[in-house]
């Protein structure tokens, strides 16, 4: 639509404000309200520039700043001069299923949030791992909405506890990257309902969520910025929610479909379809004045809860201009409070998922181990984050393989051989390799250069990957005259070929000692957002002998026609034999007494903007493990992926353990692990199919229609799995540890009426040798009744974490919500309880239930809960 476009007839609802608790709630804030003009209200409604809401003197409101999450806070900058916590993405946080842990992970973020003068996150995501291939998947908690819903809310209770406001996204039905900005996710309403706005429910009705974010897609043909069925009926009507619903960034695309919608903010800004359009609509009576105040109320009120209305001073570095290059960076009043790495060491421990573990070869017993291989490309070069907006500058990284040498230093002798490349972008190259020509540091010289040549703005930097949403000078950027330039001289550690890369979008030219080695021009991507992730990267071979310098000069014109970030990067690599790093890799395992083979995704593998095409593992790395398993049979695996992977080899090791993309505290943390130090804690948040074919969902591109019909309706994940017969690799909710439990007991209340919740209580025993966490988990099973096609065999209704030492019991308190026991019915639009003999399974994985329970639920149909 464009702007000013009209509501659908179905839609032209009468516009007023929602009635609700808003109004109630904001009685100072309607007297601020009332001062603003039409305008300065409309004003206030659409980005300042890339980051910030606008802020009103006149009502002592001063501009919020947004900043991503959710693995991290980058800030309103990615600069390496200014870097972030790098946490566990959340699939491993998922993988914790331990509410309390998030909750303290997520504050000391929110905390970290506060001292960078960050006042709005624009984290959780709470998207379902509807296919595995999907590239946000690792920015999802899990395939089933209510460990999802759990661990939603625990994250955004303890990132508000920090005075910041949470940001739930992406509201609704982004549960794939392939035609995100267009496609029509045809979803019934009650699949809606019981799956995937479960956990934006449970964020906003339990944890009070501040703000809900507008995915680009539609939803059963309305943009999801303009339905109104979902942001104004349910979202605002029936669910309460008092707080803001902003864009996505450039999803709002109407002025009044939006504003009547529901939407509350565009953004980024300044630009876009509201601004003085809006404040026009209130003129000609398209828009009403009050729901213009209604929004304008709901941003206040966010405003007074992180203290922007309070009349402190703006906060720290956020709120100071972005630095130009060339300018001194901003630097923060008080130093940024990161989280401690500490924290984020036992929270990547609690993450990891020990899959299988034959004979007992993990822990390792450093005593019995003379000689450790340490092999796969991830030990040397881990992949802790994903890509895309969710992605930070982390402020130190421990890599398997560093950490497991200092861990054994002394003990053991450690090997380490990467074994395979799997890189698809050339990587950066060792910033010590290259010097900048003006200041000699190590790093490169930038240069922002108008289109006569003039020099805009210079500086020093130490990484080659670039990236800006704001602060380049006037003159340069898309469509602009204007380039962008890095100068360095490189040094080669090794003699022989290299790769010599240059990414970015638009024109690229590089010269080597004065000589042209690159010169053309790459292809605009479909996705704004990989202009950053993935741009265009052109390639020549340079022979270099080492210890001789070489001038390098990379220049880039962004494309006239481009948009999303600037990004710009040079990539320098050795150009490697795989077969004699293979056979490397394979000889050093065969002479060592056991052996850990990290492996896992690139480092564009997984990635906002775009699906993965395959499970597979890239590059020759299912055949390094097969051939490090065959010559050492104490082969302990680690995949270091945000999503499930194939792993054709898994029977022919001796352990593995999954460990996501686990930030910043990866090697210390797998350290920890594989010496017994600590426990992996963590349990399946999704399933791991043995072969592409088994899973429920695959690929998910829109048809030529722009339709992606969730066709499969409640049976995504394992209800799918167990709905279809087929057996997974590994069960959602698998998931070891290092000691074993008996589960002995479950008691609870033989019946529950409609619209109670059920409590139980499930007693286990520590029977192994060394204390441990188990998590319980209960599978609610509904009466078979014969018309109930497309209904789950049994779904996660509650769990909990609980600890014990070897011999000890534990109890582990259940509720199971009312909402287990209903449904939600299409034809009289609300949610009953259709009563009946339910079971209850409890164990420790979806497909491992030891304990039974049956309970009798009482039947009322059309109560709204
Ligand atoms: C992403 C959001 C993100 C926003 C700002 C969008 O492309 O979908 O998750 O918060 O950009 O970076």
């Amino acid at each position: 639509m464009t702007a000013g476009s009209q509501l659908d007839p179905a839609d032209a609802e009468p516009a007023g404000p929602v009635p609700g608790p808003v109004t109630r709630l904001a009685a100072g804030e309607e007297k601020l309200v009332a001062a603003l003009t039409v305008a300065e209200k409309a004003r206030l409604l659409t980005g300042a520039d890339g980051w910030r809401i606008p802020g009103c003197q006149a009502v002592g409101l001063r501009a919020m700043v947004t900043s991503d999450g959710p693995a991290g806070v980058r800030g309103t900058t990615k600069d390496e001069r200014r870097p972030s916590a790098s946490l566990p993405c959340p699939s491993a946080l998922g993988a914790t299923w331990d509410q309390e842990l998030v909750f303290e992970l997520a504050a000391a973020l929110g905390a970290e949030a506060k001292s960078k003068g960050v006042d709005v996150l624009l984290a959780p995501t709470v998207n379902l791992m509807r296919t595995p291939l999907g590239g946000r998947g690792f920015e999802c908690f899990a395939e089933d909405p209510v460990l999802t819903a759990r661990l939603a809310s625990a994250y955004v209770r303890g990132v508000q506890q920090a005075g910041v406001a949470a940001t739930v996204k992406h509201y609704v039905g982004n549960d794939s990257e392939t035609g995100r900005w267009s496609y029509d996710a045809r979803i019934a309403e009650g699949v809606l309902r019981e799956l995937y706005l479960l956990p934006f429910e449970a964020c906003v009705r339990e944890a009070g969520a501040l703000l809900i974010m507008a995915a680009y897609n539609k939803v059963n043909g309305i943009p999801m910025t303009e339905n109104a069925h979902l942001l104004r009926d349910v979202l605002k009507r029936e669910w309460g929610f008092t707080g803001v619903v902003t864009s996505d960034w450039h999803a709002a695309r109407s002025t009044l479909a939006t504003a009547l919608a529901g939407l509350d903010l565009s953004m980024p800004g300044p630009d876009g379809p509201w601004g003085d359009l809006l404040a026009q609509a209130v003129a000609d009576g398209t828009l009403a004045a009050e729901l213009l105040d209604d929004k304008v109320l709901r941003l206040l009120q966010v405003a007074r809860r992180v203290g922007a209305l309070d009349g402190r001073p703006a906060g720290a570095a956020g709120h100071r201009p972005a630095a130009a290059a060339g300018q001194a960076p901003a630097i923060a009043a008080t130093a940024p409070q990161l989280v401690d790495p500490a924290v984020l060491r036992r929270t990547a421990a609690a993450s990891f998922v020990l899959l299988r573990n034959s004979g007992d070869v993990l822990p390792l017993d450093p005593g019995t181990i003379g000689r450790l291989a340490v092999a796969g490309p991830n030990a040397v070069h881990p992949t802790i984050m994903g890509g895309g907006s969710a992605g930070v500058i982390a402020a130190g990284i421990s890599t398997p393989a560093g950490a497991l040498r200092s861990a054994l230093a002394g003990r053991a002798e450690v090997s380490v051989a990467s074994g395979c490349q799997t890189w698809q972008s050339v990587p950066e190259p060792p910033i010590g390799s290259l010097q900048d020509p003006v200041t000699r540091e190590h790093g490169v010289r930038l240069e922002f250069l108008d289109g006569q040549d003039r020099l805009l703005a210079a500086e020093h930097r130490t990484s080659t990957s670039l990236a800006w949403w704001d602060g380049v000078p006037a003159g340069v950027g898309w469509g602009k005259p204007g380039r962008i330039v890095l100068r360095a001289s490189f040094r080669a550690t090794e003699p022989g070929l290299h790769l010599l890369s240059a990414a970015g979008v638009g024109r690229l030219r590089v010269t080597a000692d004065g000589v042209t080695v690159i010169d053309d021009v790459t292809a605009i991507p479909d996705d704004p957002v990989e202009a950053m992730t993935r741009p265009g990267e052109l390639r020549a071979g340079l022979w270099l002998e080492p210890g001789t310098d070489t001038g390098l000069r990379v220049e880039f014109w962004p494309a006239a026609d481009g948009a999303g970030p600037l990004a710009v990067r040079l990539g320098i690599v050795p150009a490697d034999d795989d077969e004699a790093l293979l056979a490397e890799a394979e000889a050093e395992a065969a002479a060592a007494d056991a052996a850990v083979v990290v492996v896992g995704s690139a480092e564009l593998t997984e990635s906002e903007g775009f699906d993965r095409s395959t499970l597979a593992l890239p590059g020759r790395q299912d055949e390094l493990v097969s051939r490090i398993a065959a010559v050492n049979s104490k082969t302990v695996v680690v995949v270091n992926s945000g999503m499930p992977v194939l792993m054709p080899w898994a029977e022919q090791v001796a352990a593995i353990i999954y460990a996501w993309l686990p930030g910043q505290a990866f090697g210390d943390a797998l350290a920890d692990v594989l010496l017994g130090a600590a426990e992996p804690g963590g349990r399946l948040p999704v399933t791991l199919p043995a072969a592409e074919a088994d899973c429920p969902v695959l690929h998910a591109t829109p048809d030529e229609r722009g339709i992606l019909d969730y066709s499969e309706g409640l049976l995504i994940g394992y209800r799918g799995y167990d709905a279809n017969g087929v057996a997974p690799r590994y069960p959602f909710g698998h998931g070891l540890g290092y000691t074993t439990w008996a589960y002995e007991s479950v008691d609870g209340p033989a019946e529950v009426a409609a619209g109670d919740d059920l409590q139980l209580v499930v007693t286990i025993r520590n029977t192994g040798p060394r204390p441990g966490k188990e998590v319980v988990q209960a599978y609610l099973a509904e009466p078979a009744r014969p018309a109930d096609r497309g209904r789950p065999r049994r779904a996660l209704a509650a769990f909990a974490a609980v600890r014990a030492a070897p011999g000890d019991l534990a109890q582990a308190r259940l509720t199971i919500p009312a909402r287990a026991f209903a449904r939600y019915d299409e034809d009289l639009a609300g949610w009953i309880w259709p009563g009946g003999r339910y079971a209850v399974h409890v164990g420790r994985s979806s497909r491992d239930l030891p304990l039974s329970v049956s309970v009798r639920s009482g039947g009322s149909a059309g109560r709204r809960r």
